[in-house]
């Protein structure tokens, strides 16, 4: 009788992005080699150096800004969860991993560092508050040109990215989609068709999505960036941000780029984020299927005078989204009857719901958005983002509709 030879960690069985589904990748991927007695999660790796010395191989660990092994499992299991559309496209199914951030904001000034001196970047008039501010101020630094359009008009953000006159093609086409805050979906696929016949690059911030719901890379992007801070994450207990490229050359740039500017992730908080990555799913599931319910339910509601969610059927962003998404997210778009008075007051009428910013956590919050001087003067005063968590549905309900009554009494 022979006896079977013990698993050693390069015979691991390691689910391949092509074998299984996304939910399941979202808990199988980064995990440590199998071995026997060996930990099943990554470690927090807690040194600033490594020891080494001679000239550095390619991958070898010498000091915590360059390289840590603390965010390697977290950023093998985002690409390869943001890979998966490419497998069954037939596409490339490998690829260098994801690069983690100390924030989303510090991913996307690395994904601006991709924009030559002077090149022009086209942008959603609508998008996170703080990328169109990094935008201006380096606009106004002469370190590139800002032209914002609206990003569900096809020709007009593709006229934007040919230039006109003389002005030359774009160098980046900055997407996002969903919108942050209008939710406005972007047609993802035509708009990178027309930037790369122009040679230009094109970046998508896919937060509000995740790779559970939009695959920008399978749409041809170049770049996705993503809070990691929202839905990634999930638990509104930590700041990160990540970029995802299929090409080495771009990911070698942004590596480059985090090493040089140094907006480094610490390792607690990339181990948080791999633990919610875990959960992804179940969240993302539930977050959205309690979107859905309350969308549904508040454009039916006599105090509400709007409700923006792609998952809609009469909303503008519906037939786009159905095309290129897995669903419609979590996050709606909500203008009570009564103006900006009375959204404050439905803000400051809500008890299960959290008055907060931010978004994309296991809570459900709520805000104004034009509470801040930043956001963009053509956002509605009078428009509530809502981030739908996953709590009971009938128990948001009566806490929206409470407030909604109390806000705008004539509905009541
Ligand atoms: C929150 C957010 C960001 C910024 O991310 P931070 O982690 O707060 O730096 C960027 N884009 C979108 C769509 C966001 O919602």
């Amino acid at each position: 009788m022979t006896t079977p030879a013990p698993a050693s960690p390069d015979q691991s069985p390691a689910p391949h992005a092509s074998d299984v589904s996304p939910r399941t990748l979202a808990v199988s991927a980064g995990r440590p080699p199998r071995a026997p007695g060996g930990a099943l999660n990554p470690p927090v790796v807690l040194t600033s150096t490594f020891v080494s010395q001679g000239a550095p191989t390619a991958g070898e660990h010498l000091y915590g800004r360059i390289g840590t092994p603390a965010w390697e499992p977290f950023e093998e299991a985002l690409a390869a969860l943001e890979r998966i559309d490419h497998v069954a496209t037939g596409r490339r199914t490998d690829g260098p991993p994801a690069t983690v951030f100390a924030s989303g904001m510090a991913a996307i000034d690395a994904a601006l560092s991709l924009v030559p001196l002077g090149g022009r970047v086209v942008v959603p008039r609508h998008a996170y508050q703080v990328t169109l501010v990094l935008l201006r101020e380096q606009a106004e630094r002469g370190l590139l040109r800002v032209d914002a359009v609206d990003v569900a008009d096809t020709d007009a953000v593709v006229a934007a990215v040919r230039g006109t006159g003389d002005d030359a093609p774009a160098a980046l086409l900055w997407l996002e989609s969903p919108t942050n805050p209008m939710l406005e979906v972007a047609d993802v696929a035509a708009l990178v068709a027309a930037a790369h016949d122009v040679g230009a690059l094109v970046v998508v911030d896919s937060t509000f999505a995740t790779p559970l719901v939009q695959r920008p890379l399978a749409l041809g992007a170049d770049v996705v960036v993503h809070s990691v801070t929202k839905y990634l994450a999930g638990h509104s207990d930590v700041v990160l941000g990540a970029t995802v490229t299929d090409d080495p050359a771009l990911h070698a740039r942004l590596v480059a780029h985090r090493t040089t500017h140094g907006a480094i992730a610490g390792p607690f908080e990339v181990w948080l984020a791999l633990r919610g990555l875990r959960t992804l799913a179940l969240r993302v599931e539930r977050a959205q299927a309690n979107a859905g319910e309350l969308a549904r339910r508040l454009a039916a509601h006599p105090g509400v005078a709007e409700v923006r969610y792609p998952g809609l059927p009469g909303d503008p962003g519906h037939a786009r989204a159905a095309a290129q998404m897995d669903g419609f997210g979590a996050i709606i778009g909500l203008r009570p009857a009564g103006g900006a008075a009375a959204a404050d007051a439905l803000v400051a009428a809500v008890a299960l719901w959290v008055p907060a910013t931010s978004l994309g956590g296991v809570e459900s919050t709520l805000e104004r958005r034009r509470r801040f001087a930043t956001e963009s003067p053509t956002v509605p005063e009078d428009l509530v983002r809502l981030s739908v968590g996953v709590e009971d549905v009938e128990d948001l309900w009566r806490d929206l509709d409470a407030a909604l009554a109390a806000a705008v009494p004539s509905a009541g």
